[in-house]
């Protein structure tokens, strides 16, 4: 291997799986985030950077100290990226994270290039008389969701009716905003999309479970779905990444409707939540191949495939402190069960903390199998 540095804006949970492919690859990854965060926990070397992922000066410091600079989250300061590309590797493009991380500017690029996404329409001044308008367009109920900033559903709010605008601009009315049309899906699906220097790779079909607005499950391979549902899946996942510039992986969420038809909800320039399952399930997890995308390594197509079928639950933060801990505790009696516990201190409701993986060698072993780990996160969430 050669020896290039990666440098990363981040070191939550995304960062600290990142780092876990690193190491067995032999790749030094800086990190610049708080002291103590989860990356750096468990990757000691003198090249990391102590500070916020959003300061200026420490991102210039960080691309000194890098061949590639890499984001594991897309809301960063991407005026800063695109003064430092022109002296370090930037991946993907500051230019894609720009246009990713404004959601509607996000919507009107795929539109722009044929990927089907939710209808959606800005909104200017975010008054009750617009909303209301918004309403009649789009009909009853609609999404309304801020432009920026927004993760784990905080940025959503679900409009049933007119009685509901004042608690929708009560709990978003500060953000910028724009509103999408209801999808009615039967299911939601996910692919993680590699972005390399010559091509453009998927890996397979998944599905994906919400709760509130937040990942609780992901299915892989997606169940009670056609192949020709799975492979159409994949080649939209392909197509709407295709259009931005960089490489690495992209996770891409989408609504499957009623008719069989696909909607692309949004996409994300970065490894994701409901690629977590590769690292048990697939010889080349989405963390390794983010960095052999972004370091131009070989990638073999037949090494995103899966070698079993997998299951991955959340572990979010729950009623008590240590809710959280006493899932995992659980999950150490659990046959054929990977934990994954982020070092993340702190423990708020609905906080992601940790996950874990089931395999088996059918999905119906691996359903049975994460059963009582499913009652388990049930009953901490309280
Ligand atoms: P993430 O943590 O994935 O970045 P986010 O905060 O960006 O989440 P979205 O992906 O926009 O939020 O929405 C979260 C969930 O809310 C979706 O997975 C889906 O379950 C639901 N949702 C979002 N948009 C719509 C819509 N237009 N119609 C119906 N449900 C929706
Ligand atoms: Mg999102
Ligand atoms: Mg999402």
């Amino acid at each position: 291997m050669d020896r290039k540095v990666v440098g990363c804006l981040g070191g939550g949970q995304l960062g600290r799986m990142l780092v876990e492919a690193a190491n067995r690859l032999n790749i030094q990854v800086n990190f610049l985030d708080a002291p103590n965060a989860p990356a750096k926990q468990i990757s000691a070397h003198e090249g990391h950077i102590d500070g916020s992922f959003k300061d200026r000066d420490s991102i210039k410091k960080l691309a000194g100290s890098c061949d590639v600079v890499t984001v594991e989250i897309e809301h960063v300061d991407t005026y800063v990226l695109e003064e430092i590309s022109s002296k370090v590797a930037v991946e993907p493009s500051w230019k894609t994270i720009r246009c990713i991380q404004d959601k509607y500017a996000q919507k009107e690029h795929l539109i722009k290039n044929m990927v089907a996404t939710a209808e959606s329409v800005p909104i200017s001044n975010g008054t009750r008389a617009d909303i209301e308008r918004v309403g009649q367009d789009l009909g009853y109920p609609f999404m309304l969701k801020s432009r920026t900033e927004a993760y784990d559903g905080r940025g959503n709010f679900p409009v049933r009716s007119e009685a509901d605008i004042d608690a929708a601009l009560e709990a978003l009315g500060s953000r910028p905003l724009y509103a999408e049309k209801w999808a009615n899906f039967k299911a939601e699906l996910a692919v993680m999309v590699v972005k390399t220097k010559a091509s453009t790779l998927a890996f397979p079909t998944v599905e994906t479970v919400h709760e509130d607005s937040i990942c609780k499950l992901v299915y892989a391979p997606a169940r009670n779905i056609s192949h020709s549902v799975a492979n159409k899946a994949q080649e939209l996942a392909k197509r709407a990444v295709a259009c931005f510039e960089g490489r690495g992986v992209f996770g891409v969420e989408m609504f499957l409707l009623e008719d069989e038809s696909l909607l692309v909800n949004e996409i994300a320039p970065r490894p994701h939540n409901s690629g977590h399952y590769t690292i048990e399930a697939c010889p080349i997890s989405q963390y390794e191949a983010h960095l052999r995308a972004i370091l131009d390594y070989p990638i073999p197509e037949e090494s995103l495939e899966m070698r079993e079928p997998a299951i991955m639950l959340n572990i979010l933060g729950g009623s008590s402190p240590d809710s959280h801990d006493q899932v995992a505790r659980k999950a150490l009696s659990n046959a054929r069960t990977s934990i994954h516990l982020y070092g993340k201190g702190e423990s708020r409701k609905g906080r992601k903390m940790g996950h874990v993986t089931v395999t088996a060698a059918t999905m119906k072993d691996a359903e049975k199998l994460i059963q009582p780990l499913i009652d388990a996160v049930d009953e901490a969430r309280g």
